[in-house]
C-alpha cells in the first residue's frame, strides 16, 4: 500500500497547543506528517521563519515520523513535491468549516488525488488561535499556558 504522508499546513505564529493537539491525535493515522510553514511574503508575521519552525521541531520531537518544512506557493504543489496525498487541518467552528470547505475544494480541484481531512478540535481548546496569542504575547498578559511544553519567549 502506498504511504499515507499528510501535510499539515499553515502560518504557526506561534504554535500553539491546539496545532500540538491535532498532530497529537492524529499522529497514529498517517505514516509520516509534515508540519509545513508556508510562507506568503504578503502576510506579516510576528515570529520569523526560523524561530517558527524551530519552535514545531521541539514541539514535535517526540513523533519520529513527524517533520517540519517550509514551502512557498500552493500547498497542493508542495504536497506533490513530498508525495503526499493528505492535507491535514483543525475546525474549530462554523466559520473554520465556511473557509476551510472553499479551500478543499479547490484543491480537490487542483490535485483530485489530493484529499483533506479535517480533524475537529478538541472542545477545551477550541478557542485558541495563534492570532489571540499574539496579543497576549505583544500585551504581556499570561500566555504561557498557550504554548506547547518547552517553548521559551524571550
Ligand atoms: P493558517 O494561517 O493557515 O490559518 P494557522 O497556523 O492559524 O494557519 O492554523 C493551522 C491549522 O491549525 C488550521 O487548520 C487551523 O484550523 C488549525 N488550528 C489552529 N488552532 C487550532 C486549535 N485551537 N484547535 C484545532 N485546530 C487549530
Amino acid at each position: 500500500m502506498q504511504n499515507r504522508i499528510a501535510v499539515f499546513p499553515g502560518s504557526f505564529d506561534p504554535v500553539t497547543i491546539g496545532h500540538a493537539d491535532i498532530v497529537n491525535r492524529t499522529a497514529g493515522l498517517f505514516d509520516k506528517i509534515i508540519i509545513a510553514v508556508g510562507v506568503n511574503t504578503q502576510k506579516k508575521t510576528l515570529f520569523s521563519l526560523d524561530q517558527r519552525i524551530a519552535w514545531l521541531e521541539k514541539t514535535f520531537e517526540h513523533l519520529t515520523h513527524v517533520e517540519v518544512a517550509s514551502y512557498q506557493g500552493l500547498t497542493v504543489d508542495f504536497c506533490k513535491s513530498k508525495n503526499a496525498n493528505y492535507i491535514l487541518r483543525g475546525l474549530r467552528n462554523s466559520s473554520d468549516f465556511n473557509y476551510e470547505t472553499h479551500i478543499a475544494q479547490l484543491n480537490t480541484n487542483l490535485d483530485s488525488e489530493i484529499e483533506t481531512v479535517f480533524v475537529l478540535t478538541s472542545p477545551e481548546l477550541s478557542y485558541i488561535s495563534s492570532t489571540l496569542i499574539r496579543d497576549l504575547i505583544i500585551h504581556k498578559g499570561e500566555y504561557k499556558k498557550y504554548l506547547p511544553e518547552g517553548i521559551q519567549i524571550n
